[in-house]
């Protein structure tokens, strides 16, 4: 018999999923370590390191989501894709969790990843300091349950999303949501809130739930 393969964990938890279209769901968080890049909004910077956490074997990582028994179980990071055995780790989870939301950067290729997978892509914007990273040719490869994520620093920022949105065509058409959460340390969700009434786009805007329950420091997820 082989050995269950191992992945570097920061940590697991139970939380309320603070975002996506899934918001306000029960949840377990299983948070891999290690990120690729350095967004300047960084709220889980003790993830970054690929030497934070310590390593559990897929075996023992999907016994402990499956003793939370959450509705929803939420991979995140760090950048859970920067570790090869995240998919492997996604396709065991898929056996035991109702439903299975990926957060990732959007840096990193999403494809061949187990179908139940609920991807939840970022497009980095330009304050994020991470634009160059956007991997655009994940954007042919959303599907139903998949969702975008921009996360605005300032008003410029929102003028490049809108003037990005062109990008998403085909997405946009087939219905994948399309989410626009404001950094709160730097632009107010009033604001934003006005721009997108005034403005129209085909967008929802999300706050994180998470930091009005547990206050500003909770941790993004
Ligand atoms: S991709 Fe996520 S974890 Fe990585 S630096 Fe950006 S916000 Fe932090």
């Amino acid at each position: 018999m082989s050995a269950s393969p191992c992945v570097r964990i920061h940590e697991i938890y139970d939380c309320i999923q603070g975002e996506s279209t899934l918001t306000g769901m029960p949840c377990t968080l299983v948070r891999l370590a290690g990120c690729p890049l350095n967004c300047s909004y960084c709220d889980t910077p003790d993830a970054i390191p690929f030497d934070s956490g310590e390593w559990m074997t897929i075996d023992a990582i999907v016994a402990e989501v499956r003793m939370r028994n959450r509705p929803l179980t939420l991979v995140s990071g760090g950048e859970p894709l920067a570790q090869k055995a995240c998919a492997g780790l996604l396709s065991a989870l898929a056996d035991v969790a109702p439903l299975l939301q990926l957060e990732t950067s959007g840096a990193l290729d999403i494809t061949g990843l187990h179908p139940a997978v609920r991807r939840i892509i970022d497009i980095k914007t330009p304050d994020s300091g991470e634009e160059a990273r956007n991997r655009w040719q994940n954007i042919e490869h959303l599907k139903a349950g998949d969702e975008v994520k921009f996360v605005l620093c300032t008003r410029s920022d929102y003028d490049w999303a809108l003037h990005t949105l062109d990008r998403l065509g085909d997405a946009l058409r087939a219905g994948i949501p399309v989410l626009f959460s404001p950094v709160e340390s730097s632009l107010p969700a009033t604001d934003l809130a006005e721009w997108i009434l005034q403005d129209r786009p085909p967008v929802r805007m999300q706050l994180q739930m998470h930091k009005h329950i547990w206050g500003p420091e909770a941790m993004h997820v």
